[in-house]
């Protein structure tokens, strides 16, 4: 399990990048919850975090997607920033309808309590989890690295040194 675990908390691509954008994401909640007032700090760096995923090609999670206005860049808070309510189309089908404060642009989600996200859908787990096993290379450097670090502790660490 170890070995299954381990490839993905290390090697993934563009790791600082990602802990930016939990960062700035994190300070605008931060930034909400405190002074709900400030909203346009809190739109500065949902901006910011909008254009450093762009720049790197990052696809962003579609949970911290859906709580970005698509037009203005603010955090949407249901209460704070957005307005959120239930609506029904033609079809009777059950929407719940998303409004941005600021500028009034809307998001439409379908109730549908089938609905399944394409990342958490097999087909694409099957391409994630198949490429760490696919690919020999990190598995040598990985076992290199263990050995290198026993030879390392057990020849040239010792006890004494520190004394
Ligand atoms: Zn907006």
């Amino acid at each position: 399990m170890t070995t299954l675990i381990n490839p993905m908390a290390s090697n993934v691509k563009d790791k600082e990048a990602y802990q930016r954008l939990n960062f700035l994401y994190q300070a605008a909640h931060c930034v909400l919850s405190q002074t709900p007032e400030n909203v346009e700090l809190a739109r500065f760096y949902c901006f910011t975090q909008k254009t450093v995923a762009k720049r790197l090609v990052i696809r962003q999670d579609p949970s911290v997607k859906r709580t970005l206005c698509k037009k203005c860049c603010s955090l949407l808070v249901p209460g704070v920033t957005a307005t959120v309510r239930q609506r029904s189309t033609k079809r009777k089908k059950r929407l719940t309808v998303l409004r941005c404060i600021s500028c009034g642009q809307t998001k439409t989600f379908l109730n549908n309590l089938k609905h399944c996200l394409w990342v958490d859908q097999p087909e694409a787990q099957l391409e994630n989890e198949s490429k760490p096993e696919q690919d020999p290379f990190t598995k040598e450097l990985q076992n290199e690295k263990t050995q290198i670090s026993k030879v390392l502790n057990r020849d040239f660490i010792q006890p004494d040194a520190f004394v």
